[in-house]
């Protein structure tokens, strides 16, 4: 008998790559990977929200909406209703407007645009990582003799939301370590947004020479370190840990009925019929970097949003287009430099998870082929398999040149600007067809990830500095503003900066990893 998902709450979590040991949420959180490097995935089915629930959902407001999803993922006994409304009430509170997201149709757009950036930083990072790190906060109370160090590695907007969100939640026993890569890999401003939160005594910022994701390699290292996890309390909040595409899943469920709303009005759900049967659904496009949207995206649908086809827009930084294109997982030589920086990944971690829905949640299979993930850097997926990836997905690699081009273009035909991120994902809609109202019968919504403001130097190469001017003088951020001022008057220091070993790239790592434990001690633990 197959279980009834629509009854089904989660109860556990286990690794990707084996369902031997069951974990509860707040370890799953509060750790990151998996002991056996795997990541963790809630154990058993995916719950399933019914049409007549979705319909219901229809209805509510994003805080209740996290709620409602929310709910069925983290189980009661770690966290009651009271706690959890609380928590979601924390994680918003700074959001600038009252939807959280807002879904916008700009004038004659033939997709509607959602609008993910109205958190404190500025882009979709502070959706997933203030409910995370007010999730940890919450199991990590003040005045109670446990500490939690947030560990994240950088390539743009992540660093600033975790910053930020630890910032706020002022809980002394929660401090966070955040690196970022040098060279101009990350914007002006999302730097500014970094260095003015360190000198907090709960908060260090530092800056490593090397590539985007070279800081991966020591951090995981320093997880699989059971003790040394426990002593230190290292949670990593990078998006392979689970609580980000959990509290993900909300700007889905909301987007995709705004999305629905618009197209066939408020009720359009009807409930004595199955979804397939109601034949309403929504494509989505997502600027994709590390995957932890797209997979929020994936398990949304899984738990019965009426998610049409999922397309990835990826930079020249393009493994997730080659894993999809021809089962090609395999890391490039190097990371190539692009105007999207906060996408450009080698290796996105959570393809592993969507790997482990798309193969029916087959631990085994995942352990086998991550084994070779981990020995080489390199996977090649079957060409059935690949088949059955391209039934829900779709990629398309974009270049800075053509990114550019329609930044340029949806001003002028739509009178909005867009960031380098969304304009990726705006490109491989309208390679996908989807500007073309004719050939669509489904109605299409595109991942705004971030806001221009935190991307100067790409709009301006873009669509020059006028355009970012008359940007500036009309709708950049107040708070932006102030940020930039105070950077002007002098009045933001300098982070600490790593240097790569001159015996090599191994020799580095080991060295990152051993000056990490050093500063956790010595900042965070004495
Ligand atoms: C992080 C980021 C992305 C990519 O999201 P993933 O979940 O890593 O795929 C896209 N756009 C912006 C602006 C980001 O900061």
């Amino acid at each position: 008998m197959p279980v009834d998902r629509s009854e089904l709450n989660v109860e556990s979590y286990c690794s990707t790559r084996s369902s031997a040991r069951h974990f509860t949420f707040e370890y799953a959180i509060t750790s990151g990977y998996a002991p056996d490097g795997g990541i963790y995935v809630p154990a058993g089915p995916l719950p399933l929200f019914t049409v007549s629930r979705l319909k219901e959902m229809m209805k509510m407001d994003f805080d209740q909406l996290a709620f409602a999803i929310l709910r069925r993922f983290l189980p009661l006994k770690e966290i009651d209703d009271s706690q959890l409304k609380s928590v979601i009430d924390r994680a918003y509170s700074k959001f600038t407007t009252e939807n959280r997201v807002e879904v916008v149709a700009p004038s004659s757009s033939p997709v509607s645009i959602a609008e993910l950036f109205h958190g404190p930083t500025y882009c979709f990072k502070d959706l997933g990582l203030s409910m995370l790190c007010n999730l940890i906060s919450h199991f990590t109370p003040p005045g109670v003799e446990k500490k939690r160090t947030l560990v994240v590695s950088t390539t743009g907007d992540t660093g600033p939301a975790a910053l930020a969100s630890v910032d706020r939640a002022a809980n002394p026993n929660l401090n966070i370590l955040a690196f970022f890569p040098s060279g101009g890999q990350i914007s002006a401003f999302q730097r500014l947004q970094m260095t003015s939160l360190s000198g907090s005594p709960n908060i260090e910022v530092v800056e490593f020479c090397g590539g985007g994701d070279d800081m991966d390699k020591p951090i995981k290292v320093m997880q699989k370190d059971e003790d040394w996890m426990k002593e230190a309390g290292l949670c990593g909040v990078n998006s392979y840990n689970i609580g980000r595409p959990l509290a993900q899943m909300t700007h889905y469920f909301w987007s995709v009925f705004r999305t629905l709303e618009s197209r066939y009005g408020k009720d359009c759900l009807d409930p004595s019929k199955t979804i397939e049967e109601n034949g309403k659904f929504v494509n989505v496009v997502i600027p994709t970097g590390a995957m932890g949207n797209i997979v929020a995206c994936y398990m949304s649908k899984h738990c019965g949003l009426p998610v049409g086809r999922i397309t990835a827009g990826v930079n020249a930084n393009d493994i997730t287009h080659r894993a999809f294109q021809s089962g090609d997982f395999s890391k490039s030589a190097k990371m190539e430099k692009t105007l999207s920086d906060a996408i450009n990944i080698q290796i996105p971690y959570n393809m592993e998870r969507l790997l482990f829905y798309a193969t029916g949640g087959d631990h085994d299979k995942i352990k086998g082929w991550y084994d070779e993930m981990d020995q080489s850097d390199s996977l090649q997926l079957d060409p059935d398999f690949v088949a059955t990836l391209q039934t829900e997905f779709s990629s398309h690699r974009v270049e800075d040149n053509e990114m550019c081009a329609m930044i340029r273009s949806f001003k002028a035909n739509h009178d909005y600007l867009v960031d380098p991120h969304t304009a990726v994902a705006l490109v491989a809609a309208e390679r996908q067809g989807y500007f073309d109202p004719v050939s669509n019968s489904l109605p299409t919504v595109v991942m705004s990830t971030a806001s221009p403001c935190k991307f100067q130097h790409s709009i301006t190469v873009a669509a020059g500095e006028g355009e970012w001017e008359a940007y500036y003088a009309s709708k950049f951020p107040p708070a932006g503003k102030q940020l930039l001022e105070r950077a002007k008057a002098g009045g933001i220091a300098e982070p600490v900066v790593w240097e790569a070993s001159k015996e090599g790239f191994d020799r580095t790592q080991i060295e990152w990893e051993q000056s990490a434990r050093r500063l956790i001690k010595e900042k965070f633990l004495l």
